[in-house]
């Protein structure tokens, strides 16, 4: 039985789903799939698995939620065990680095991802009763997946006597991509609309559409915080540089008062649980060290309103966007004698522990004001928001079909998202709603839906892991919305080209490759440094490339001369790592594996940290990378015993020999990412002014391609590189490169 506090139970009673509980569950008793529709908020992700629970559906086997956000995934079930009483062994999570779930566990919430790797093991999923696939709206291609293969394992499993029940949730957006889908349910599912208690909200358009939305929301939030009754500010912008920012501005216009900087002060809790989290193995000291700090209200811990390391510019260039960055403070006045303002950033990369403060009531006296990126567009839901502020944009990666050049781009987003972010304003009373563009635009250029994910990435790890469950066409698979026919064929033809597949069929190399949890081509690599006994450098790089922006381009804080100094120092750091011969040719890739060798030194000091911040490496990306090295060997331990490998965690240097090898690896697997040095008269060929000192060609691109300014092989500038990944900021770069030699 569960045995709730008073607290949850009176805030849980207040939702309208509770009201359909029984109904839910009869629903669910008598049909094998259904689909929950409902508003943002209305107690879906929450309850549902609750009702479920209490139903007996954990009696023999486990329930399961996924959800696409990593984020999602941990706060879900925290908040989850919290309203049931339960402890965090019992409801617990798995994502792709990290999980607390035990054998007690009853209630899992994983990503989509670590559900699909689950179904290569045991196909029919026998260790649940349910599965549940929450935010199906957002259509990413994990989820898209897993909804193709369950409409096919749920028949199976009835056929053996042992029924699983798939409960699709969606915000009520395009349901009928899954009910309508003949292919993919024979007989449509029953849906179930969740009603919800949703206030109106007004909606005021600007009457111009201004490009500096980051300026248009920081006065917009001085306007309502000024002059507007009491609520909550929610601000979408699109990314974490940008939120950051804003919150920066906002703190100096709105300071704290001194009184309560003094209190903040005082209470100031220390340390930072996060920063000792540091993992030394696989047991995850999950319980405790997300446990929030006491809900006195009054008290003000400054540590909630640092702003943590913004490490997102690629370029080391000044964003577009901000140029007038001075001028925006320049511009704005301080409010000293306003009624303070509570401003909190919120974008997945926020530490957990940070995150949850957005559903913390502000201190007494504080409005809230909340600045997110569009994770608070249906993943969270966060309390008493009374105005939203929307620039209409969101930061999407696109992909190109051909050659996989990927670049983040800010675009609007569609009218179904803009009415999502709208609706958050409703939630509690009555609200507003402003929008930074016109009526027309919105009429005119947004689309209705987001195009979902699978029709915009290659599918090269999808492809390779379908073809391993044995779904002998992909191209019959039953998608929810299918791929573009070109991207399975160039998915196709790059995995032909890896190995992996020969006449479409899986080679034994593909098996290994599969097996991986990383992209197919990083797959081959390791399986080739077994050879050359290079598995743990090989590791180590095919790890530090999984993670992103391990090197920070500029310090967050200092004055610009500091800054500067600091940047200077890291470069010539970056020289020095490069060493020379073969490890200079190794290029940046030679720097990542000594920057994470010397971390991993200063580790077994017990001084990562500091390391980390003298040396200008994201925190975050370092540990991630040695989650990430952890479980690669950990799996190739399992699926390859006799090698029997263990991480060395003070790794040892590479020898010249070894850093050639390890060159030969990189091409193995990067093989199709060439780029090769032009002329410079051809480089030059239609350039009158500002020429160009060099620039490369890869393989199919129309485009030059070029070294970063901090890619320690643009002072030689070798004929031909080899490069991880393409982006695109003021130029077109290449990142993670190595030279290579010309056959
Ligand atoms: P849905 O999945 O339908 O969008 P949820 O189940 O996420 O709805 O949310 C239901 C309610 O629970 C919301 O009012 C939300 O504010 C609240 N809630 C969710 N997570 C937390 C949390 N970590 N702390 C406090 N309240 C929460
Ligand atoms: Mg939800």
């Amino acid at each position: 039985d569960v045995i709730r506090d008073d607290e949850i139970q009176e805030a849980r009673l207040k939702l309208p789903i509770l009201a359909e509980e029984q109904y839910i569950i009869e629903v669910i008793n008598e049909n094998e799939i259904i689909i929950i529709a409902g508003e943002t908020g209305s107690g879906k992700t929450t309850q549902v698995p609750q009702f479920l629970y209490e139903a007996g559906y954990a009696l023999k086997k486990q329930i399961c939620i996924t959800e696409p956000r990593r984020v999602a995934a941990i706060s879900m079930s925290q908040r989850v065990a919290e309203e049931m009483n339960l402890s965090t062994q019992i409801v617990s999570y798995l994502i792709r680095f990290e999980g607390n779930v035990t054998e007690e566990t009853k209630i899992k919430f994983v990503t989509d991802g670590v559900l699909l790797k689950e179904i290569h093991s045991d196909f029919l999923l026998t260790k649940y009763s349910v599965i549940i696939l929450d935010e199906a709206h957002e259509r990413t291609v994990y989820t898209d997946i897993l909804i193709g293969l369950l409409s096919r394992i749920v028949p199976l499993r009835k056929k053996k006597g042992d029924p699983l029940k798939l409960i699709i949730m969606s915000a009520t957006l395009r349901v009928s991509d899954f009910t309508e889908n003949q292919r993919l349910f024979k007989v449509a599912p029953p849906v179930i609309n969740v009603e919800s208690r949703q206030f109106p909200v007004t909606t005021h358009f600007n009457k111009r559409t201004v490009e500096n939305y980051l300026k248009e929301a920081y006065s917009k939030v001085i306007k309502i915080h000024s002059k507007l009754p009491e609520g909550g500010i929610l601000v979408f912008l699109t990314g974490q540089h940008e939120v950051n920012l804003l919150v920066k501005k906002l703190r100096i216009t709105f300071p704290l008062n001194m009184k309560d900087k003094l209190i903040a002060e005082k209470e100031r809790i220390e340390p930072n649980a996060d920063y000792n989290n540091y993992p030394n193995d696989f047991d995850k000291n999950s319980k405790g060290t997300n446990k929030k700090r006491n809900n006195n209200q009054t008290h003000i811990n400054l540590d909630d309103y640092s702003i943590p390391n913004d490490n997102e510019s690629n370029s080391g260039e000044e964003d577009e966007l901000f140029s007038d960055e001075e001028d925006l403070i320049g511009n704005s006045s301080v409010y000293h004698n306003a009624q303070p303002l509570w401003v909190l950033p919120l974008y997945s990369l926020l530490p957990s522990q940070k995150q949850q403060q957005v559903f913390k009531p502000p201190p007494i006296g504080y409005r809230l004001c909340i600045i997110s990126t569009n994770i608070a567009e249906t993943s969270l839901t966060i309390p008493n928001i009374k105005y939203v502020v929307d620039s209409g944009r969101a930061k999407i990666k696109l992909y190109d079909k051909v050659t996989g050049l990927t670049s983040y781009v800010v675009r609007w987003t569609s009218k179904a998202s803009a009415n999502q972010r709208a609706g958050r304003a409703g939630r509690t009373c009555p609200g507003h709603c402003y929008r930074l563009y016109s009526s027309a635009v919105f009429n005119n250029e947004f689309e209705d839906f987001a195009t979902p994910e699978i029709q915009k990435r290659p599918v090269d790890d999808l492809y390779l892991q379908m073809k391993c469950m044995n779904i002998d066409k992909v191209t019959n698979f039953p998608f929810p919305t299918a791929p573009d026919l070109l991207q399975l064929k160039a998915a196709e033809s790059r995995l032909e080209i890896l190995g992996a597949l020969r006449n479409n069929e899986v080679t034994s190399l593909g098996q290994s490759i599969s097996k991986f949890p990383v992209l197919p081509r990083f797959g081959k690599m390791l399986a080739l440094s077994n050879q050359h006994d290079l598995f743990s450098h090989t590791i180590c790089l095919v790890a530090a490339l999984s993670v992103q922006e391990v090197f920070l381009e500029t310090p967050w804080s200092g004055s610009s001369e500091e800054k500067k100094q600091l940047r200077q120092k890291w470069a010539s750091l970056r020289r020095e790592w490069a060493g020379t011969g073969n490890s200079l040719l190794l290029g940046d890739n030679g720097v990542l594996l000594r920057a994470i060798g010397a971390a991993e030194y200063a580790n077994s000091q017990g001084k990562l940290k500091e390391f980390c911040q003298i040396n200008g490496l994201r925190f975050n990306a370092v540990t991630d990378i040695r989650k990430l090295r952890l479980q690669l060997t950990l799996e190739i331990n399992k699926n390859i015993p006799a090698l029997d490998i263990i991480v060395d965690p003070k790794m040892e240097p590479f020898n010249d020999i070894q850093a050639k090898l390890l060159r030969q690896i990189l091409l193995a697997g990067l093989g199709d990412q060439i780029a090769k040095k032009v002329s410079l008269e051809e480089a030059n060929q239609f350039k009158e002014k500002a020429k160009y000192k060099y620039a490369y060609k890869a393989n199919s691109m129309e485009d030059f391609v070029f070294l970063h300014q901090n890619s320690v092989l643009k002072k030689t500038l070798p004929e031909f590189v080899i490069f991880q990944e393409i982006y695109e900021t003021d130029k077109i770069y290449m990142r993670g490169v190595s030279a290579i030699d010309p056959e």
